[in-house]
């Protein structure tokens, strides 16, 4: 009820700010419905706070609203984590290649499950199953959304309602609640833990294979490393002893390089083909991490396990879309010419690239990086370690150099200063992401490629 007595509303209506000349660009851009639902919440809110305001204040504080509300959450930041393979960060970065074919995918049609040839229905796997066999060697192979995906599929398809004999030394959990034994129950399949922590041998698995047996299983340790008194049964034997007992080996290798990292100057990581080589039935990997592509799970190996999966129900809900099998097609027809590799995969690309380049880049931008933050921190170039990141070889770290941050003179409030001066960072138009350890915030410049950009938002 409006009060009597010739009190005028503190507020304007809400028909009178959307008719107000200063109102037309919002309407404009963000049009009639959420103009006007922008306009109501900024007058509750002015209402509810007892202030007064006119038609321009309220279209001001409208505008605010629309602004946050549109704000991308999906942009760009610059990962200076110093893992190169972040999964909070989404991982690896597409090459154009991919980004290319992703959006001609987007935006029309493509022959997703049509065989061009014989105008017939076809196989969404028969886009990448050519170039997968070609650079692992295997018979066949199928691609699902992610290699979690790729591990049920693969158990519930093989092994539902029967036991997979696995190390108790490889019982991994990789980050975002993937567990070896709970993806093996929501497969239905029952875990048969043998070995210890630190020493599994080949006996260990004999004893244990018996009538419920499905299928003997091998997960790679890709998040850590047992050094120390430790033992576990070489693929190759591991394979035999399956197939003597009629039984399939399966391999689940993370991060699976197609290639041999050691050719580019890093350390050694298993590829899919040396593993089938060593006579794994089925081998699965992730695409997005240091194969460099899209977010995928890739299953390769033997044909007729790779067609019971296909069968599997699964399969269906796991599915991989056409947006990210056009991206994994242009990743992987990179492979096909190693040498030029390291440049086109920017995965690879920010993995090899040299110490000394990145102090350089260090050494260009830090009189501006000391510049902007005079008065608020203390700036130095430092040689750091990066890491690969997603659980690929944990203990081999990248010698790199980061711009370090700390407070201009000692404070006793350190860690409060710290993730202020990360906060800082973070709210650049392009966030910064940095590490904050040792008493200093780190900016890793290994995956700073746009020096440029970085620059433009420091002045
Ligand atoms: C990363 C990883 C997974 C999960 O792969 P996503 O592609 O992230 O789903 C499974 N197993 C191992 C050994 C891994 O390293």
């Amino acid at each position: 009820m409006p009060a009597g007595g010739g009190r005028v509303s503190p507020l304007p209506a809400v028909h009178a700010v959307l008719s107000a000349p200063d109102a037309a660009p919002l309407l404009d851009r963000f049009g009639r419905d959420d103009t006007v639902s922008a306009v109501r919440e900024a007058l509750d809110s002015l209402r509810q706070a007892g202030h007064t305001a006119d038609v321009g204040q309220v279209v001001v504080s409208a505008a605010a609203i629309l602004d946050y509300r549109h704000r991308p959450r999906v942009r760009p930041v610059f990962n200076l984590t110093g893992t190169v393979l972040h999964t909070n960060l989404g991982r690896a970065p597409l090459p154009m290649e991919a980004v290319e074919a992703a959006t001609a995918a987007m935006t029309g049609a493509i022959p997703l499950e049509f065989d061009l040839g014989r105008a017939k229905r076809g196989d969404r796997d028969d886009l990448v199953e050519n170039w997968l066999c070609r650079l692992t060697g295997a018979e066949a192979a199928t691609v699902v959304n992610n290699n979690a995906g790729a591990v049920l599929l693969m158990l519930h398809a093989l092994a539902a309602k029967a036991e997979v004999v696995v190390s108790r030394g490889e019982l991994v959990e990789i980050g975002g609640a993937f567990r070896i034994p709970e993806v093996m129950s929501r497969a239905q399949a029952r875990l048969r833990e043998v070995g210890t922590t630190n020493r599994t041998h080949l006996r260990d698995f004999e004893a244990a294979i018996g009538p419920k047996t499905a299928a003997l299983m091998k997960v790679h340790t890709s998040n850590y490393a047992v050094i120390g008194f430790t033992a576990q049964p070489a693929e190759a034997e591991l394979a035999k002893l399956a197939h003597d007992h009629g039984l399939p080996f399966l391999v689940d290798l993370g991060a699976g390089s197609l290639i041999d990292l050691e050719r580019y100057g890093l350390p050694h990581e298993p590829t899919p083909r040396e593993t089938l080589a060593q006579g794994a039935d089925l081998v699965s990997f992730s695409g997005d991490k240091l194969l460099g592509g899209p977010q995928a799970g890739i299953i390769v190996g033997r044909k007729d396990l790779i067609a019971r999966i296909k069968k599997n129900p699964l399969k269906r809900a796991l599915r991989m879309d056409k947006i990210r099998l056009a991206a994994l097609e242009a990743v992987l027809k990179l492979y096909a010419d190693p040498d030029r590799l390291a440049e086109r995969l920017p995965t690879l690309r920010l993995l090899t690239r040299k110490a000394d380049d990145i102090k350089a880049l260090g050494e260009r931008l830090l009189p501006a990086v000391q510049a902007a933050m005079d008065g608020k921190a203390r700036v130095t170039l430092e040689a750091c370690h990066s890491q690969i990141g997603s659980g690929a070889l944990p203990v081999d770290l990248l010698p790199s150099w980061a711009l370090v941050m700390r407070p201009v003179t000692p404070i006793r409030s350190e860690g409060r200063w710290l993730e202020q001066m990360a906060a800082e960072w973070r709210e650049h138009p392009v966030p910064v992401i940095g590490r904050v350890a040792d008493g200093a915030l780190w900016l890793d410049l290994r995956c700073l490629e746009d020096e440029t950009a970085l620059l433009a938002q420091l002045a």
